[in-house]
């Protein structure tokens, strides 16, 4: 994030006005919106820009694989963003001058007195050979699409979930997969034909929680699913709870700016993953990153009322960042 001191623009009501300019609406750029638009509406002049017409959760992907959930209902248009002193652009950002604080869009530029960058991290398919040709992958949207597709005509054989390289966000989701495709399987009265075998980088499904980890290891035997581990790679895991956290030490930040007050703490790196483990049951894994000499996570065992939890959260996400 780059700043210029108490440079704001004058409206002829003589509010003065904050020019901010949001690249990115994922996790972290709609929790820094919602907060200055809630805390400094006034003040503020925000322009959000994504390339995207619209928002989903990383974690909708698994719905859309095994058929629980339709594109439609996991898509939140961004057009729909209400929230006082923010306007949303659908632009393709192509330069930006980090000195200057002008951003160059496939529309036009854009000038700004905060500029913040959130615009997550790109897959490279073709750094694993094969992968393009004869994988399939769910990380991204159209990935989840095609894999839903081939699922409903797959029946016998090797089902193999892998991870190619490190770090990859939410590291309970291969594991996730592999539970889910075995429920799916179940259900279907394929799942006898099938060998699922899950190839992980890391010495544990959740390095940061032996007791999730455990737990996950043991779902896997219980389910006949083999479990390959690694243990050459290191631990980094990259989920939107800890975007959002990090976004909001920013916003807490550019608030005490605008309003006066204290600097914020450091972000504190602390946050939570759910665990989907089928049959309707989710687990909870809270990891502290920085306050303790070592990474410690917490293990929440899975049950109905986490689900709920977490549909709670995702809802309660959506009502904020676009307000309605
Ligand atoms: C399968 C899966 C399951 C997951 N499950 C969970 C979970 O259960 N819990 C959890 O907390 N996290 C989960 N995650 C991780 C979570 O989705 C990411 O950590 C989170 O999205 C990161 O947020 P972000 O704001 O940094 O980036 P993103 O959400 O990726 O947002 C970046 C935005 O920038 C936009 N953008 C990028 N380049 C440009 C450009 N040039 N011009 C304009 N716009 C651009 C993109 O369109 C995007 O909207 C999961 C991820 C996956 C893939």
């Amino acid at each position: 994030m780059q700043q210029k001191q108490k440079c704001w623009t004058a409206e002829p009501d003589f509010v003065m006005k904050i020019r901010v300019v949001v690249l990115g609406a994922g996790f972290a750029g709609l929790e820094l919106t919602a907060m200055l638009s809630e805390a400094i509406p006034d003040q503020l002049d925000l322009t959000l820009i994504d390339k995207s017409d619209s928002f989903h959760f990383g974690f909708s992907k698994l719905d859309i694989i095994f058929g629980l959930e339709t594109p439609e209902a996991v898509h939140f248009p961004y057009k729909a963003i209400n929230k006082p002193g923010v306007r949303f652009r659908q632009e393709t950002i192509t330069s930006i001058d980090p000195k200057k604080r002008v951003v160059a869009t496939n529309r036009g530029t854009h000038e700004s007195d905060v500029l913040v960058v959130a615009l997550g991290a790109d897959y490279d398919l073709k750094a694993t050979p094969g992968l393009i040709e004869g994988g399939n992958e769910f990380y991204s949207f159209g990935g989840a699409e095609q894999l839903r597709k081939k699922l409903s005509s797959f029946t016998k054989g090797n089902a193999i979930v892998g991870v190619t390289s490190t770090p990859f966000k939410c590291p309970p989701a291969p594991s996730e997969a592999a539970l889910m495709l075995h429920e799916y399987l179940k259900q279907h009265g394929t799942r006898d034909a099938v060998q699922i075998t899950l190839v992980h980088p890391f010495g544990a499904p959740i390095p940061p929680s032996p007791a999730a980890s455990r737990v996950l290891v043991h779902a896997f035997t219980e389910r006949g699913i083999k479990f390959m581990p690694n243990h050459i790679v290191q631990a980094l895991p990259k989920a939107g709870m800890f975007a959002e956290g990090a976004a909001r030490v920013v916003g807490e930040s550019l608030i005490a700016q605008v309003k006066g007050g204290e600097k914020p703490r450091p972000y504190s790196g602390a946050g939570s993953c759910y665990v989907e483990f089928g049959e309707e049951k989710v687990g909870r894994v809270d990891v502290d990153f920085f306050s303790g000499p070592t990474v410690k996570g917490e293990y929440l065992g899975a049950s109905i009322d986490l689900a709920r939890e977490k549909r709670d959260f995702a809802a309660d996400r959506i009502k904020r960042w676009f307000g309605t």
